[in-house]
């Protein structure tokens, strides 16, 4: 009983969504990392065609922006509305455009961590008079650890939300983490210099997904010390095959005891031209053993061509800090048997993995 509680509310959830939705001609489970400036935007597309968003860019005046490039992802995919949307936490860089998606595609099923823990007006006035009105004729469920978002096809975890993080390792994972010997906790966040604990960041919703053979995570922003936590002295995670870098790519999170231990095949960051990409994470990304590609979603200034990837590889060129209009997206295409590809859609250029 006590390890199913949050589950009932998630199935019955499911049910109607399963019940309604359209086949999709497709063997491969679609992945869009959506360029939202240095915010947050995945969109994953299982091919039963139900799909999932991980949180919806920034808040404020990007937002239309932001709504209107996971509006066009979505578009590509041929949906007509997100089935599910995750928010991991209430900063404006991941809830930000959600009213302005919501008015664009009907959404269907709302999770996140729970209340704001960090207050401020933007995300308070936000909780309270907004996002009750989304999720009011639609499903609305807290995630705990160790919940399993039912999505057709897909074996969707929950590995960490509100602060707390699975303490049992998911199938087939478990072995001693020999990188958290040398772990040094952050009292400050290197990139703010404010002190860490009790920010959102922690609290975000953290999944691990599984399509057949192919392994992915996407840990939102979750902190340095909650990589500790997940990942010691036991590798709960076990490896994957692409990892969504966390936090933008910033050496706030990333450590060596969570990257190198699920050892990706391929790292994808959703940085911004002015956020993420700096030095100290992306030599942890470079030294991580069996890594075979690494895709930035913008060309980092704060890296520069010490610590970018090739142009090919990155998404976005342009250097300024906020750039209107489209932008181009990074998309994983995962079959069932582990293979997958990932494409620029600035160039088109594709690599197998
Ligand atoms: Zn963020």
């Amino acid at each position: 009983m006590r390890m199913n509680r949050a589950i009932p509310l998630l199935v019955a959830a499911a049910v109607s969504i399963v019940g309604a939705q359209a086949a999709r001609a497709s063997k491969t489970l679609d992945i869009y990392v959506v360029d939202v400036e240095g915010g947050n935007a995945t969109l994953f597309v299982a091919p039963s065609g139900e799909s999932v968003l991980i949180d919806t860019g920034n808040a404020g005046a990007p937002a239309v922006r932001d709504a209107d490039r996971i509006a066009a992802a979505a578009k590509d995919a041929g949906l007509t509305r997100i089935d599910t949307l995750i928010t991991t936490h209430w900063h404006g860089d991941h809830y930000g455009s959600m009213a302005e998606l919501a008015a664009r595609l009907p959404i269907r099923r709302f999770i996140d961590h729970g209340p704001n823990v960090q207050p401020a007006p933007g995300p308070d006035e936000f909780l309270q008079k907004t996002y009750p009105t989304l999720y009011a004729s639609a499903g609305h469920t807290v995630a705990k650890p160790g919940d399993t978002v039912p999505i057709a096809g897909l074996i969707w975890k929950i590995v960490s939300a509100g602060s707390k993080t699975i303490s049992t390792p998911l199938p087939g994972a478990g072995r001693p983490n020999p990188y958290c010997a040398g772990f040094k906790a952050h009292t400050v966040n290197p990139v703010s210099g404010q002190p860490v604990g009790n920010t959102e960041d922690e609290q975000s919703v953290a999944s691990h997904i599984t399509f057949g053979k192919f392994r992915a995570v996407h840990l939102g922003d979750l902190t340095w010390n909650k990589e500790f936590e997940l990942m010691c002295p036991n590798n709960r995670l076990g490896t994957v095959d692409v990892f969504f870098v966390s936090r933008h790519g910033q050496p706030s999170s990333n450590s060596e005891l969570l990257v190198h231990a699920i050892r990706p095949r391929v790292a994808i960051i959703n940085n911004g031209a002015r956020k993420g990409g700096q030095g100290d994470a992306m030599r942890v990304l470079y030294s991580s053993p069996g890594i075979e590609g690494i895709w930035q979603i913008h060309y980092s200034l704060l890296g520069g061509r010490e610590y970018a990837v090739p142009g090919i590889f990155i998404a976005n060129q342009g250097e300024e800090q906020q750039h209107d209009g489209s932008a181009y997206w990074l998309k994983v295409s995962a079959r069932a048997d582990g293979h997958f590809t990932v494409t620029n859609n600035r160039n088109g250029f594709t690599r197998s993995y």
